[in-house]
């Protein structure tokens, strides 16, 4: 690995461990609104809201909706799947539901156990810390301040898709980040738990792309993409390119 003088991260599911809290979420928010009408189990209900997600979140990315968009489009037709052939709900009714859903969710924050003790030490041993999320920095500062994780990052860039104009894996959110940092591509990092979007993403700008596959394959990885299991394999492998 060549010499890396910064690492930049995602956060969702790299971080923080977004499908985990997406899912205690939807499963409190069922009981609480009555139950699960058409869906066979809470099984079910998380495996289509978290499909619901990937499809309607994809609408954002692509400039099709706005971000609060593709949540009242998500609400609106999560409802229309436990109750088929009722009314869709209007944007008042999808906002008051997805507000509910939005209070679960926040109530099952959390971020990953290896994050802190990776960042600290990686802080320590000289390494500048970054962020880049393809998402809108309105939402993504509070969520890592809320999960203890902000500090880490006070002095290096946060770039959001919303505000950058272009989303990962766009060569020029990867680049943004560099510039920031006043670093060359060459000398970054970029961890994600997407291989394309993330670890492809960020090789093809230039700079380390690691794929963090926290169900441990590592075989399906493309050429010049290392792969972890863990964000606690990071230091090492910077240490060792140093030697
Ligand atoms: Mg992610």
């Amino acid at each position: 690995m060549r010499h890396v003088r910064a690492v930049l991260f995602d956060i969702d599911d790299t971080l923080f461990d977004y499908t985990g809290a997406e899912r205690a979420a939807i499963v409190a928010q069922v009981s609480e609104e009555g139950g699960l009408g058409a869906l066979a189990s809470a099984g079910e209900a998380a495996q289509l809201w978290s499909e619901l997600m990937a499809a309607s979140y994809q609408r954002f990315l692509d400039g099709e909706l706005t971000f609060r968009g593709q949540q009242l489009a998500r609400a609106r037709a999560f409802v229309a799947a436990v109750h088929p052939g009722g009314e869709l709900l209007d944007d008042t009714a999808a906002a008051e539901w997805f507000e509910s859903y939005r209070r679960h969710y926040r109530a099952s924050w959390q971020p990953f156990p290896d994050a802190a003790p990776t960042l600290e030490a990686l802080a320590a041993h000289g390494l500048r810390l970054g962020l880049i999320s393809n998402a809108s920095e309105a939402n993504q500062r509070p969520k890592m301040q809320e999960i203890g994780l902000a500090d880490f990052f006070s002095d290096g860039p946060l770039i959001c898709s919303e505000e950058h104009g272009e989303a990962k894996p766009a060569a020029s959110i990867f680049h943004a980040a560099c510039g920031e940092l006043g670093l060359p591509p060459e000398q970054v990092a970029y961890v994600g738990d997407r291989h394309d979007v993330d670890a492809q993403g960020a090789r093809d700008a230039g700079l380390t792309g690691i794929w963090l596959n926290r169900s441990g394959g590592r075989s399906e990885a493309d050429a010049g993409v290392t792969v972890i299991a863990s964000l606690t394999e990071l230091l090492p492998l910077f240490i060792a390119s140093r030697r």
